[in-house]
């Protein structure tokens, strides 16, 4: 296929890049964790929906070059390579560069300024498989316990960021919430 960058290279990644929302793509001690976690969440009666865990390195890299070519943070000649894409960013005239990486940004429906002023990350705890995005609902209250046996009351709230008792019996199995991100949980909090 054409090295050049442009819409065509979004194809690619939805079948060479992709993203995954599966439990068993993540690490391996941090997978053991999550999965206590939820098993512990589901027993107690809580419903439990993944939404994202492993994120692609290659389509992590097609969403940062493609957004600062795009929005003119960078010249295209100045995207580093990655091995196993060996997309060409630089079509030798800057705008015909610029109007291939935009075709993209668009295709991978990235934000834009000014609804995103920051290029994609190039490194994340979802890439190295340590983080999950999940939505965890209950009625009432339930009965959580912490890894310790101890075991603690909590009412649902519709703010998870705030829900401080529920971060903290997720911690006890590994499991740490970021709270700036509704539905982001990780082996550090970040
Ligand atoms: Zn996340």
């Amino acid at each position: 296929m054409d090295a050049r960058s442009g819409a065509h290279w979004v194809a690619w990644a939805n079948t060479h890049a992709r993203n995954s929302r599966r439990i068993e793509d993540l690490e391996g001690s941090f997978r053991r964790d999550v999965e206590t976690f939820i098993t512990v969440l589901e027993r107690a009666g809580a419903r439990v929906e993944v939404s994202a865990t492993r994120r692609s390195r290659k389509r992590a890299y097609l969403f940062h070059w493609s957004w600062k070519i795009a929005n003119g943070k960078c010249r295209p000649a100045d995207a580093d390579p990655m091995a196993g894409v060996g997309i060409r960013w630089d079509h030798g005239d800057d705008v015909a560069s610029r109007a291939a990486a935009l075709e993209m940004t668009r295709g991978f429906g990235l934000a834009m300024p000014p609804r995103s002023v920051y290029a994609p990350a190039l490194s994340s705890n979802h890439i190295a498989g340590r983080a999950i995005d999940m939505t965890i609902r209950w009625n009432g209250t339930v009965e959580l316990p912490r890894k310790d046996g101890s075991t603690v009351a909590i009412a649902w709230t519709p703010n998870v960021n705030s829900n401080l008792p529920l971060h903290d019996v997720g911690a006890s199995y590994g499991v740490r919430k970021l709270r700036s991100d509704a539905p982001h949980w990780s082996f550090n909090g970040r």
